[in-house]
C-alpha cells in the first residue's frame, strides 16, 4: 500500500506497537496522548508468549526478558487446597510468561518509537474524530482540530471517546500496588494468588525492576467490589490488613510496605466489545475494540497482536484501505471473540458474590485440572495460544 498519514490516538500497548510496526512499514504516523509526560502509572501485567511474539519481532524481547520477571507457572489456593494450577512447561516450545511493570512495557516501546523519529503530541485530551473528505481529523478538548489523516488508528483504551458506548462495567475491580519484593515466602517465578470463595481474592506477581526503582518489585492485587470502595476507605488501613493477614499471612512483608490507602490504585474492571471495529478511515484497536476483566491476563496482548494484524493487513494491500482496515479486523476476530467469551466465562469463578461457582471450581476443577489434557488446556489457555492466533497472523 502507498504510504498513508496516519494518526495513532493513545500511547498504551496497542498504540505504540501500532505506530512502530506502521512507521517501519514506511507510513507516516504521528502519535497523540492526554499525557504531558510519561510517568510509571499502573502497576503489573503479565506478556504472554502471544505478545512475546510481537514484542520480538520488534526487536524488543530481550529488553522484556531483561527488565520483567519470567513466569512459569500460576498458583491459586482456597484455603489449604489448589486450585489452580498453570504450568508453562506442559505446553510445546519452552513457554513463559512475563511479568512486568506498565511503566517498563510503556519505556520499552516509547524508547524505541521516539529513537524511530515518531513524531509524539502530548498533553492534548482528545474528545472526537470527524471524517473530512476521503480522511479524518482529531478533534481536542481545547478545540484544536488536527489535519486531515488518511488513516486514524483509536487506541484510546476501555473509555475511548471515538467510539460510541457499548458493554458495561463490573461490578468487581480489584486494588493495586507496586511494592519491593519480599526476601522470603514467595516463587519469583509464579502469579501467585490467595481466594476466599470468589469475594475476595489476593496476588502477588513479580514484575522485575520498573524505572525509577531500585529493588525488583512485586504487584500486589486486592480485588473488591466497585461500590464497597467507600466503604473500605471509611473503615481503614488497620481493619484491612487484618483481613489480608487472616487470609495470607505471607504477605506481612508486603502489607507492611502499606501506610496510606493512596498507595492503592483502584481499577474497576468493565467488558466491552465492539461490533464492528473499523469505520470509514478508522480502525479500533486494543482495548478500545475489546475490553475485559484481566483474569486471564490477555488485554495487552491482545493488544499487541491487534496493532500487528493492522501493520500486516495494510502491508499486503492494495490501495483500497476499506479492505485492508476489514482484512485487519478479520485477522483477529476469531480469537477476540474466543478470549471475550472466556474471560465473560470466568469472571463468576473468580469475582462475585455467587457460591456455587466458586464452590465446583475448588472441589471440582482444582482436582480436575491434574488430569490430563485439563493442564495443557488451561496452559493454553493462560499463553493467549488457543485457537492459533500466532499462525494466522504469521508470527
Ligand atoms: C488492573 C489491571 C490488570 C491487568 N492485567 C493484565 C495482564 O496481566 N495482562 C494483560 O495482557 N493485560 C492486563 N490488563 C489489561 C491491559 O492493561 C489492557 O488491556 C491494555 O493496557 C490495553 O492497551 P491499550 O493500548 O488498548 O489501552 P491503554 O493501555 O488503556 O492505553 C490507552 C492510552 O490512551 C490514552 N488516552 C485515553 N483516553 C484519551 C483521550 N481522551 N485523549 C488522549 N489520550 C487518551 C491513555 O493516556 C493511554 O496512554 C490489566 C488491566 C487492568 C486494569
Amino acid at each position: 500500500m502507498r504510504p498513508l498519514e496516519i494518526a495513532v490516538a493513545g500511547c498504551g500497548p496497542a498504540g505504540l506497537a501500532a505506530a512502530l510496526l506502521l512507521h517501519r512499514a514506511g507510513h507516516r504516523v504521528t502519535l497523540y496522548d492526554r499525557f504531558e509526560a510519561p510517568e510509571p502509572i499502573g502497576s503489573g501485567l503479565m506478556i504472554q508468549p502471544t505478545g512475546q511474539a510481537v514484542l520480538a519481532a520488534l526487536g524488543l524481547e530481550d529488553e522484556l526478558i531483561a527488565r520483567g520477571a519470567r513466569i512459569d507457572r500460576l498458583v491459586g489456593w482456597a484455603g489449604k487446597r489448589t486450585v489452580l494450577d498453570v504450568r508453562y512447561d506442559c505446553l510445546r516450545g519452552k513457554r513463559f510468561g512475563i511479568g512486568i511493570h506498565r511503566a517498563t512495557l510503556f519505556a520499552l516501546m516509547h524508547d524505541a518509537a521516539r529513537a524511530a523519529g515518531i513524531r509524539f503530541v502530548t498533553g492534548h485530551e482528545i474528545t472526537g474524530c470527524e471524517p473530512r473528505g476521503d480522511g479524518r481529523v482529531l478533534t481536542f478538548a481545547d478545540r484544536a482540530v488536527t489535519r486531515p489523516y488518511q488513516l486514524v488508528v483509536d487506541a484510546l483504551g476501555a473509555r475511548s471517546r471515538l467510539r460510541g458506548e457499548t458493554g458495561r462495567a463490573l461490578a468487581y475491580g480489584a486494588l493495586w500496588a507496586s511494592l519491593d519484593w519480599p526476601d522470603a515466602g514467595f516463587d519469583t517465578a509464579a502469579l501467585q494468588q490467595r481466594y476466599r470463595a470468589a469475594r475476595v481474592m489476593a496476588g502477588v506477581l513479580p514484575i522485575g525492576t520498573p524505572p525509577g526503582f531500585e529493588r525488583p518489585q512485586a504487584a500486589f492485587f486486592w480485588s473488591l467490589r466497585a461500590d464497597r470502595l467507600e466503604a473500605w476507605r471509611a473503615a481503614g488501613l488497620a481493619r484491612w490488613k487484618a483481613e489480608v493477614l487472616a487470609l495470607w499471612p505471607e504477605t506481612a512483608p508486603l502489607i507492611d510496605q502499606i501506610a496510606d490507602p493512596d498507595q492503592l490504585t483502584f481499577a474497576r474492571y468493565a467488558h466491552r466489545t465492539l461490533a464492528a471495529p473499523c469505520e470509514l478511515a478508522m480502525i479500533h484497536i486494543g482495548d478500545a475494540w475489546h475490553a475485559t476483566s484481566p483474569q486471564l491476563g490477555q488485554g495487552a496482548n491482545m493488544a499487541l497482536l491487534d496493532a500487528w494484524a493492522l501493520a500486516r493487513a495494510l502491508d499486503g494491500a492494495s490501495a483500497d484501505l476499506a479492505r485492508a482496515l476489514n482484512r485487519a479486523v478479520a485477522l483477529r476476530r476469531r480469537h477476540v471473540r474466543l478470549y471475550q467469551a472466556l474471560s465473560l466465562l470466568l469472571t463468576p469463578v473468580y469475582q462475585s458474590d455467587g457460591r456455587l461457582v466458586p464452590w465446583l471450581r475448588d472441589w471440582l476443577v482444582g482436582p480436575l485440572s491434574r488430569t490430563w489434557p485439563v493442564p495443557q488446556i488451561q496452559a493454553a489457555m493462560v499463553s493467549g495460544l488457543v485457537a492459533n492466533p500466532l499462525r494466522r497472523l504469521g508470527l
